[in-house]
């Protein structure tokens, strides 16, 4: 009898991933009291791989990227990320057009990636913008629409960046709570504004808190609304370090990151371009590059 251990991209451990994804996700948890069970605290203590001093930015006039991403991420105080290497061309995750549709957490890649996902829409902070445009870092976005409706506007300049808008129902509930009609309408209904505002139908869902992503009745929703895929994470960025699901606290490949766009409320005072610059920092201190998650899917051929 052998036991199907290939199925890396399922996941299976629903019901603790929910438990988890419920504390860390959306949630009103302010990144200290959910943390794991064994405890050597978090990486307040890790220390700094002592790399390349930002001032180094000896940029010769006609080395442009590099120069001038040295000056970008400097102008951050963040020491530049090494470049994601060119997106695969064989896809890791291929979606199929009609049918169930695949549940993963992270992307079966040895590329030495993590992707990061920003979910909600709720700070719209314009040196966010700033500094995304600056950076060039990808970013995939998690829309709820009853929380981006009052500026649909905000979003689209990081749209224009090349960043992904995907599927986070009309107003965040507890999906498995609801009917299977009350899911479709969830799904489809966020859907359509996102299709509508942004121009290009969301290929990708995720459903809040990471509740009922492996129901029957959630999946038979998103076949009925459009996108093609569940994405869950396998990280959750709190204000100043990540959340981890594996027990070594440690990024892997093809690891999924989920953030929100939050403020100073949310973040015990800390601005939105300060948590994304922490995140950036706790993977550049791991080594790792982020890619964009849509580069390393193949949409369904049309
Ligand atoms: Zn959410």
């Amino acid at each position: 009898m052998s036991r199907d251990g290939r199925s890396r991209t399922r996941t299976y451990a629903a019901g603790a991933l929910a438990l988890l994804a419920f504390a860390t996700a959306c949630g009103d948890n302010g990144g200290g009291g959910t943390t794991a069970p064994a405890g050597t605290s978090a990486a307040s203590g890790t220390p700094q791989p002592a790399a390349a001093a930002p001032s180094s930015a000896a940029a010769t006039p006609g080395a442009a990227p590099a120069g001038a991403n040295a000056a970008a991420w400097a102008k951050w105080n963040l020491t530049p990320l090494p470049p994601a290497p060119a997106p695969p061309a064989d896809k890791p995750i291929k979606l199929e057009r009609t049918g169930p549709v695949p549940v993963f957490s992270d992307v079966k890649t040895t590329d030495k990636v993590v992707f990061i996902t920003i979910d909600d829409g709720a700070e719209k902070d314009p040196k966010f913008v700033e500094m995304l445009t600056d950076l060039k870092v990808p970013i995939s976005m998690f829309l709820t629409k009853d929380i981006v409706k009052n500026d649909y506007g905000y979003f689209k300049p990081l749209q224009a960046l090349g960043n992904h808008i995907q599927n986070h129902t009309v107003d965040h509930p507890v999906m498995s709570k609801l009917s299977p009609d009350k899911q479709k309408s969830e799904v489809c209904d966020d859907q359509a504004a996102l299709t509508q505002q942004y121009g290009t139908a969301p290929l990708l869902f995720r459903p809040p808190f990471g509740d009922g992503a492996n129901t029957p009745t959630l999946n038979t929703a998103v076949q009925q609304c459009g996108p093609r895929a569940v994405v869950l994470w396998r990280e959750s960025m709190q204000i100043h370090d990540m959340q981890y699901q594996a027990g070594d606290k440690k990024l892997k490949p093809g690891d999924i990151i989920l953030a929100h766009f939050r403020g100073p409320k949310e973040l015990k005072g800390a601005t939105m371009t300060q948590m994304f610059g922490d995140l950036l920092a706790r993977i550049q201190e791991q080594g790792f590059s982020v890619a964009r998650l849509e580069d390393y899917i193949q949409a369904p051929a049309s």
